[in-house]
This record gives structure tokens, C-alpha cells and sequence, in this order.
């Protein structure tokens, strides 16, 4: 296995640079998956069923050995981070077939990138009819979720990776940090059975990897049993299943900390089922893990003072970019609004300011837009336009 440094430099080096948004279109991804497989025949590519609106489904295959991994990205449309990953590990199996050698022959690793192609094509979470394909795991009637079923009841996976992306607002429960990674090991109905308690191995070794990377940033979803979706389907058929989400981090609209840290995953993951190495630490470890909460905000500006009627309040206010989809190079504008107001202390900021000595001069409406004017008779005024701090 490579070290931490050698596997960032790795990444470094075979990050896919004509993918730098979050937002590309489907065209452009098989675009790219097209050309990467045609000049490296020995990663397979295989259709393995099509979406509503007649959008190719693809798996792609590396290795021939005995344990069978599955992962899968953009069931969620808008959920882009782990696809883009997964190109940074094809650059990477290419440049450097020399550390995936020991990898590819003990393993046989499927990826299926974009399995909801029509929620991509819309940058949503749904697919093409609404229905979002997480949810559609009991009822079994969407194509995406056919294909997926379809397909590893064939494969048979030994372990399968659920990857997704979550919301900025999700943070570490009694921290003010982001959730930049969040694990599941999915509930059964009733007792554990052994392919849970190995999952939650998994999960312990892979936080382990890189919790000093992202230190006190790594969350836990709680036990809730959601008999709909896919990850509790695949657990109760038997197949050890972990969900990744790639959450938020300071500084970082795309999201490239959470991509990082997908690809260091997704190598980690494979040398240590690999190795076996994963059954070192023991399940209950798994707990120790913090679990998720919803306090972050984009903006926190803290300790305002508003003078109203005659009362004078100190007050913290939240602000929330809100994305909406537009045509420009990322994709997307910000419509920022007003999230919350007062006591905030529990709450965390990408970025946050201590605003105390300035006064707003009327109140702020919770969800308008988030451009206003902070006052002081010392510093000068603090303009906030659109959600940001204007200089
Ligand atoms: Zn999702």
C-alpha cells in the first residue's frame, strides 16, 4: 500500500482536469469514459441497462481476481463528486499500473458511474419521472435501480460502495466542523448479521485513513432503518455495503477535498479488502465515529447588534447560498438568503465573521435575500451582497 503522501501525490498527478465543476453534462462524461476505454481495452466497459429517456447505463470493470467490488456514483443526479473520482482513479490505474498490479489481480472491481444519467442531464436529485432512485429499492420499478439490482444479483459483489454527495448543511454532531465525509454501514429489519458488523469494519478502517487528513470532519449517519432504499436492499441480500457521502469543506465550492479524499477511499478501500486488512479493528469502534448533524451554515456572521423600538438585540445570522442552476462555466448562480437569526453558538460557518461593534439599523426577514449593510461608527460599514462579505 502507498502512503498517505505517495497516494496524494497520485492524485496530484491524475486528477481528470477537464472535470473541475461540479455540474458537466452527460455528454461530456461519455466523452471522456469513451476515449479513456477505447485507449485501455482492459478496463471493460459494458452496458448494463438505460434510463427513461434512452441514456446509456455503463459498468466498467478493472481486474480479474476472486472478491468482487461494486461501487456506483450519481444514483442522486446532482451528485457528482465520487464520478468525478472515479476518473481520477482510471488516470491513475493507467499512469501507475505498478500499484494497482497486486490490487487488480486479488480483486475484480466494477464501477458504475452515473447510474441516474437523466437526473444528470437536469442536475437533480431525481430521476427523469421524479422518482428518486434511493427510494425506489422496495418498489423496484425504476430502470436505474432494475439495472443496478439486475446486475449484482449476476456479479454477486462481496462488498458494494453506495456513493453519494450530501448538503453543505450537514456538520459533525457537538462540533461546528462540515461532515467533508460521512459513512453508513445501512440497518437490517432486526439484528445485525455478519455482513453489517463487516461494513462497519470497513468503515472504522477507512475513517482511520484518512482522519488526518480531514481531522474532527468525518460524520455518522444514525441506525434509521429506511426500507426503501437501496443500501438497506443490498445489506438485507447479504452484500457488505457502505454508503460514502462527499460532503462540504471551507473554501471549497466544487468540491475538490471531498473528491480527494473519495479517491484515497476508494484505493484504501481495495487494498484493504485485499489484504483483509480491514478486520483489525473491531466493529464497535464504529460508534466512535461522531454522528451527522445540520448546522452548517455557508456565512455566519456573529454578534450583531439590531436597534429596534427601543430594544437593543445581539444577534448571530446565518446565511445560506442557495445554487440555482444557470448557463455558465460552473453551472450554477448563488441566491443566498437569510437562514436564521439570534443565538446561533451551536452552528458552524465555511466562513464566519465576528461582526461584534457593528449594529444592522431594521431588522432582517428570515429566507430573503441576503444582502444588507452592517454598520459601525468605528470600522466603517460591512457590506453583505448576495451572501457575500464585500470588501
Ligand atoms: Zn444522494
Amino acid at each position: 500500500m502507498l502512503s498517505l503522501k505517495k497516494l496524494l501525490d497520485l492524485h496530484d498527478k491524475s486528477r481528470e482536469i477537464r472535470l473541475p465543476y461540479r455540474r458537466f453534462s452527460f455528454e461530456l462524461f461519455l466523452e471522456l469514459l469513451e476515449q479513456k476505454c477505447a485507449s485501455h481495452p482492459t478496463r471493460l466497459k459494458e452496458q448494463i441497462g438505460t434510463s427513461i429517456e434512452g441514456r446509456p447505463i455503463y459498468a466498467i470493470s478493472f481486474g480479474t481476481g476472486s472478491t468482487r467490488v461494486l461501487l456506483w456514483t450519481q444514483m442522486h443526479g446532482n451528485e457528482s463528486t465520487a464520478t468525478r473520482a472515479f476518473f481520477d482513479f482510471f488516470n491513475a490505474s493507467v499512469a501507475h499500473p505498478e500499484y494497482f498490479e497486486k490490487v487488480f489481480e486479488s480483486l475484480t472491481i466494477v464501477f458504475i458511474p452515473v447510474l441516474n444519467p437523466d437526473g444528470m442531464a437536469r442536475f437533480q436529485r431525481a430521476n427523469a419521472i421524479g422518482i428518486d432512485p434511493n427510494r425506489d429499492a422496495r418498489a423496484q420499478q425504476t430502470p436505474e435501480i432494475k439495472s443496478l439490482l439486475t446486475f449484482a444479483k449476476n456479479f454477486e459483489p462481496d462488498w458494494c460502495f453506495n456513493l453519494h454527495d450530501q448538503r453543505n448543511l450537514f456538520s459533525v454532531k457537538g462540533s461546528t466542523n462540515p461532515a467533508t465525509v460521512s459513512f453508513l454501514s445501512p440497518s437490517h429489519f432486526g439484528n445485525d448479521r455478519k455482513n453489517r458488523l463487516d461494513a462497519k469494519q470497513m468503515v472504522v478502517a477507512l475513517s482511520n485513513e484518512i482522519q488526518t487528513l480531514i481531522p474532527n470532519c468525518m460524520g455518522r449517519f444514525d441506525e434509521e432503518y429506511y426500507p426503501r432504499a437501496i443500501g438497506e436492499k443490498f445489506q438485507e441480500m447479504g452484500y457488505r455495503t457502505i454508503l460514502i457521502e462527499a460532503g462540504g469543506a471551507p473554501n471549497d465550492p466544487e468540491r475538490e477535498v471531498a473528491r480527494k479524499m473519495n479517491f484515497l477511499l476508494f484505493c484504501s478501500a481495495f487494498h484493504l479488502i485485499g489484504s483483509e486488512n480491514w478486520k483489525k479493528r473491531p466493529d464497535r469502534d464504529y460508534y466512535a465515529i461522531p454522528e451527522n448533524d445540520q448546522k452548517m451554515v455557508d456565512l455566519l456572521i456573529k454578534g450583531v447588534t439590531l436597534h429596534q423600538n427601543g430594544h437593543s438585540i445581539v444577534l448571530d445570522i446565518a446565511i445560506e447560498r442557495v445554487e440555482e442552476n444557470a448557463p455558465n462555466v460552473q453551472g450554477f448562480i448563488y441566491k443566498s438568503i437569510v437562514k436564521d437569526l439570534g443565538d446561533l453558538k451551536e452552528y458552524g460557518g465555511y466562513e464566519v465573521i465576528d461582526a461584534q461593534g457593528y449594529y444592522l439599523h431594521s431588522a432582517l426577514e428570515l429566507n430573503a435575500a441576503a444582502s444588507f449593510v452592517l454598520k459601525s461608527d468605528s470600522k466603517g460599514d460591512l457590506k453583505i451582497e448576495n451572501g457575500f462579505i464585500l470588501e
